[in-house]
């Protein structure tokens, strides 16, 4: 076991460095599109998929500043707010079962809400999440399925997976959903790769949760949809 996890910690930290290297390298490269791997998100082994700042901030920055609509704002306050809840939500599974997928994508999800907020500061828009703790929302639907969802994640450790694999299938549609009424380039940024997380957190679940000896269907997307996400590769 312990050579096993040192060779991933070399090899983890070896990916860093060459990500790192290859953001600070500059030069005349354009940066890098979203959904083609790399930063602004970096993909591990495991599929979880974090932010990373310095690069979105740098992307972020070439983008215009273009005129908000409605819909944009009332999805980015959302959306803020629901990759909190996701992070939440995990954190709290994980006290309960202490099972180290919750703890992983937990923290790539810290980095999801504050990809968001970086959006929300570049409109100054007022965060809806400022100097709320964990399990507390504005938004009172989100407010309501935090506990639904903590209830049911409590009853077992499958069915604690089971809700990991449900948040992130509510994340997609409504990351997709969203984003038919967005034509903002930054803002298109950002959820193009909170959907690419949530597709790898999707396979995570669902592939811990089959090793647990359970089974799932869909609650948010077509079973096909559902099928065609679960049973394909992690992206980088
Ligand atoms: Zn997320
Ligand atoms: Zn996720």
């Amino acid at each position: 076991m312990t050579p096993n996890a040192n060779q991933l910690t070399r090899l983890a930290a070896a990916l860093f460095t060459a990500l790192a290297l290859t953001a600070c390298g500059g030069g005349d490269d354009t940066a890098t599109p979203a959904g083609n791997g790399g930063p602004p998100l970096v993909v591990d082994a495991d599929g979880n998929s974090t932010f990373m700042a310095t690069p979105l901030g740098t992307q972020l920055a070439a983008l215009p500043l273009q005129v908000l609509s409605e819909a944009e704002q009332a999805s980015l306050l959302f959306m803020r707010e629901e990759e909190k809840l996701a992070g939440d939500v995990y954190t709290r599974l994980n006290t309960l079962w202490g099972l180290k997928v919750f703890a992983n994508v937990a923290r790539s999800e810290s980095t999801h809400t504050e990809a968001v907020h970086q959006l929300l500061l570049r409109y100054n828009l007022s965060d809806p999440a400022a100097n709320l703790g964990a399990g507390v929302y504005a938004n009172a639907t989100l407010q309501g399925l935090y506990t639904q969802l903590v209830a049911s994640g409590s009853a077992s450790v499958t069915e604690a997976l089971k809700v990991g694999v449900t948040i992130e299938e509510l994340d997609i549609l409504d990351l997709n959903t969203q984003l038919q009424l967005i034509d903002n380039e930054d803002i298109r940024l950002v959820y193009d790769n909170l959907l690419k997380g949530s597709r790898n957190h999707l396979r995570s679940f669902y592939k811990t949760l089959v090793q647990q000896g359970g089974t799932y269907t869909a609650q948010y997307l077509t079973q096909a949809e559902f099928d065609a996400i679960a049973n394909s590769a992690m992206e980088q």
